[in-house]
């Protein structure tokens, strides 16, 4: 547990943005804004959690019976007294959809992972779309979209999305030639990318409709043990270039299977700021970018997340400074470790 007093540096700091949900602040939102108000000029918050519940008041999606007002409280104190606020939706990391047959991710020898959903099922992009709808009407500023992934590249293979590559390529693909070695693979990757892609854009439209102010961010991970975003594309379906054309922003998640940052002299960190490229590229079309990062956020994290920002012109680092006990589960899910 963290405790509330180490929190401080992240609040008095512009330039972070303290991520909350219930492990992180234990009190209400009254005495948390009592204590910090003053100095808080920005807050994400948790509004729809790995488990699949809503910390708010939903008429679409389960809420959590412990915390039916997390997410409202600290986003309407919050906007009364000017914050800005950020939701974050888990999209398919989802404990509740993930064990249903209908939205269940399988791998060849139809195995499931239960914590995540297929990312093909359109019918759960619109569910999330209805949540980030709710989620946007309460004045937030922007919407954090994270665990928008493939579990892995072994995922998915259940029945849908093989008819839905089937019927995008015209061609009778039988599953066991799915693999890297297949011709198919590089436009298997293309019609991985294009389901998290068009999830997003279905999201950002619904929300644009409400309120086109609001920022959508789309969280991209860029791993140490993963390598460059070209691995990222084909392990996770997240294409940085696609995404951010479809919202003019870009979350890139930093070492998330990783949690240990290099050392800034390193040569590691060297490696990593090489395969960071891309972020500078849509920086200069004007993208909005941002960092985000969970974590022990010790100085020693701090200090390697500021240089990687600095060297990429990324404006604020989004912070939630805990590594929880489902973080290390998707670590071994992500990495294909069991
Ligand atoms: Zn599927």
């Amino acid at each position: 547990m963290v405790l509330e007093m180490d929190l401080h540096k992240f609040i008095t700091n512009y330039r972070y943005v303290l991520i909350i949900d219930p492990e992180i602040v234990k009190g209400s939102a009254e005495d948390f804004y009592a204590t910090y108000g003053s100095a808080i000029r920005q807050l994400a918050v948790i509004a729809k959690a790995p488990s699949g519940y809503v910390y708010y008041n939903s008429k679409v999606a389960w809420v959590d019976k412990n915390f039916p007002d997390f997410f409202s409280s600290f986003t309407q104190i919050g906007v009364d007294i000017g914050v800005d606020i950020y939701a974050v939706i888990n999209v398919f990391s989802d404990e509740l959809f993930g064990v249903d047959p209908k939205f269940k991710t399988l791998d060849r020898q139809k195995n499931f992972v239960p914590g995540y959903v297929c990312p093909s099922e359109t019918s759960f992009w619109e569910y999330i779309a209805e949540i980030a709808k709710e989620v946007a009407e309460m004045k937030v500023k922007g919407i954090i979209l994270t665990g928008l992934t493939f579990v892995n590249s072994n995922f998915c293979m259940c029945e849908r999305c093989r008819n839905k590559f089937r019927e995008w390529t015209s061609l009778d693909v039988p599953v066991e030639i799915i693999d890297p070695n297949s011709s198919f693979w590089g436009r298997w990757v293309d019609w991985r990318v294009k389901q998290i892609t068009d999830t997003v854009r279905k999201i950002s439209e619904a929300v644009w409709e409400k309120r086109k102010e609001v920022f959508i961010y789309p969280t991209v991970y860029l791993d140490s043990e993963v390598g460059g975003i070209a691995n990222t594309r084909v392990e996770f379906g997240q294409d940085p270039i696609e995404l951010s054309s479809v919202t003019g922003t870009m979350m890139l998640h930093l070492n998330p299977w990783t949690p240990l940052m290099p050392d800034i002299d390193s040569a590691e960190f060297q490696k990593i700021l090489e395969n960071s490229e891309f972020i500078r590229e849509l920086k200069g079309k004007g993208y909005l970018t941002g960092l985000y990062y969970w974590g022990s956020a010790s100085d020693y994290d701090l200090e390697a997340l500021n240089a990687f920002a600095n060297a990429n012109g990324i404006d604020k680092i989004f912070i939630y400074p805990m590594y929880s006990d489902i973080h290390a589960k998707w670590r071994e899910y992500h990495l294909r470790m069991i």
